[in-house]
């Protein structure tokens, strides 16, 4: 367990330190803000979505390293999904951190993330940037229209 555990912080201080597609994106079609109070993680997420298709994403964030490399792996994972498939993910993550359960299969690095529910007030650093990107892609509003 230890192991696993280190190896899991590696990735984290990893993301958290060298952030993947870390930058403003000048053709996005979509994007947001989103502010953590709690921990004062601030971010911008930008898409370039086609139709219901990721095929770009990044961020500029300015926060904690949990914040910062829960955008980084999320912008990894995210590239190339549809809005339902992120949808999807956003949603077994948010079980992962807020229950006790096993980790489900298919969330790839995000497991490295599952050490935040020790820590119900880091949860929202991990959440920030998944948040903004629901609000980038008006899932929230659509969804709210379409039930
Ligand atoms: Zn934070």
């Amino acid at each position: 367990m230890d192991n696993i555990n280190n190896l899991y912080q590696e990735l984290i201080i990893d993301h958290g330190t060298e952030p993947r597609n870390c930058h403003v994106m000048p053709n996005s079609n979509h994007d947001a803000e989103g502010f953590n109070p709690l921990c004062g993680d601030k971010i911008h997420v930008y898409l370039l979505l086609d139709n219901d298709i990721i095929k770009d994403i990044s961020f500029i964030s300015k926060g904690c390293a949990i914040s910062t490399a829960s955008a980084s792996i999320m912008s990894e994972i995210l590239k190339g999904k549809t809005l339902q498939e992120a949808q999807n993910i956003f949603l077994q993550f948010q079980h992962l951190l807020t229950t006790e359960d096993p980790a489900p299969s298919g969330l790839g690095k995000l497991i490295a993330l599952a050490g935040v529910r020790e820590f119900p007030s880091r949860v929202k650093c991990a959440t920030l940037a998944w948040h903004t990107f629901k609000d980038a892609a008006q899932l929230n509003k659509s969804r709210e229209n379409h039930d």
